[in-house]
């Protein structure tokens, strides 16, 4: 799976993952991020398109489908403030789908340190999202949701 239109060419394509493997975040993190840009997280919607019996809507906000995009992004569920303030800057996701692109938009407004922090945030978010599925109440109640 590639980027389907968010000016992510070769080259871009290139560039983004050099940069991501450069940054300054644990190794498990850039990891995670790949695993998540390359659609292979465990999200509902992915395991029962994968043919598992599970309800592909999303288990925190009960409201969507579960993307990687909206797991990782867009539930309203996982909105910490300091996701919000460093996305300001990012001004045209809106319309984007995929985790890929949207990636790709953020690699072209952040520098490398709001980067990584943007990794780190969105690695918590599915941390957060994994507790709460198997019913650990300790990390549910993290500052996530300041
Ligand atoms: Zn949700």
């Amino acid at each position: 799976m590639g980027p389907s239109g968010a000016g992510g060419g070769l080259n871009t394509i290139t560039a983004f993952w050099k940069a991501l493997w450069k940054l300054s975040i644990p190794v498990k993190i850039k990891l995670f991020m790949w695993r998540a840009c390359n659609n292979f997280l465990p999200t509902n919607l992915c395991l029962a398109n994968r043919k598992v019996p599970v309800n592909p809507i999303c288990p925190l906000c009960k409201c969507s489908e579960e993307l990687t995009l909206h797991a990782l992004r867009a539930c309203r569920i996982l909105k910490p403030a300091r996701l919000l303030r460093l996305l300001v800057k990012v001004t045209w996701y809106d319309g984007i789908s995929h985790f890929f692109d949207f990636m790709i938009v953020c690699f072209f407004h952040l520098n490398s340190m709001e980067l990584g922090l943007l990794c780190v945030v969105l690695w918590r978010n599915w941390y957060i999202r994994n507790a709460y599925v198997h019913g650990c109440p300790i990390a549910v109640g993290l500052d996530s949701f300041e």
